[in-house]
């Protein structure tokens, strides 16, 4: 693929906006060297503006989504795609999210351009665990981790009962639920489905990915040795 259209489809622009940044000498090799548009160069040599070009397709960002986010690309509010570079939304394959956090949640999401990768990771099949911390506003009453593990617990409006589930109680008002599906708001209605409603709600982990010491709203590339700890 030509240089420009390699790099207007990672979103950094235009094909002509990126033909311009080629003539403006911004688009180097990995010493600095200025590049040509017609260059034959290996991606990973690639700079601009001396930072290594993204990858390319299949791409896996992790970011620590704050509460106040919708994982929507059209909400009016504020949007998860606020907190990454504008180039990510423009990247051709599109990057989405794998599955969703509510406005209200926070923690580990990830977001891919590979749709055979998410498919994997959202797969009821793949039964990839992800652990939520909630803050309640009631004690448990003691009961609760029997009924999430039974694999009967059936919530209004679905069809079928939920896969069990583990629950971890940490104190009276918060605890640690670990998931092996996606339904709509499943852990808050989960809780109010034994009287308590979520006042927190935070995901540590997905598969065997935390977020380590990545702040409230910052991201990560994925490599390699992360997408094996995942699964
Ligand atoms: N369960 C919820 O209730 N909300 C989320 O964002 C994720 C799981």
């Amino acid at each position: 693929m030509k240089l420009v259209k390699l790099i207007a489809n990672l979103g950094y622009g235009s094909r002509k906006q990126v033909a311009l940044m080629f003539r403006e000498g911004r688009i180097t090799d990995a010493d600095g060297e200025v590049l040509y548009a017609d260059d034959k160069v290996e991606h990973a040599a690639i700079r601009i503006d001396g930072d290594p070009l993204d990858p390319p397709a299949g791409l896996v960002l992790m970011l620590h989504k704050p509460v106040g986010y919708t994982c929507s690309t059209k909400d009016k509010g504020r949007i998860i795609y606020d907190l990454l570079p504008p180039r990510f939304r423009l990247r051709a394959p599109l990057l989405s999210t794998v599955g969703r956090l509510d406005r209200d949640t926070s923690g580990l999401l990830l977001l891919t351009d590979d749709g055979q990768l998410l498919h994997r990771i959202v797969s009821p099949k793949s039964k990839l665990s992800k652990v939520y911390e909630a803050t309640l506003a009631q004690d448990l009453r003691g009961d609760e981790a029997k009924i999430f593990a039974s694999g009967e617990l059936m919530l209004e409006s679905e069809k079928t009962p939920l896969a069990p589930a583990g629950l971890e109680v940490v104190d009276p008002r918060h605890a640690r639920l670990t998931l092996t599906e996606g339904r709509y708001h499943q852990a808050r209605r989960m809780f109010a489905a034994v009287g308590n409603h979520v006042e927190a709600l935070h995901r540590s982990r997905v598969g065997g990915l935390t977020l380590g010491e990545l702040a409230e709203g910052e991201w990560r590339i994925l490599d390699a040795g992360d997408i094996e700890r995942l699964f």
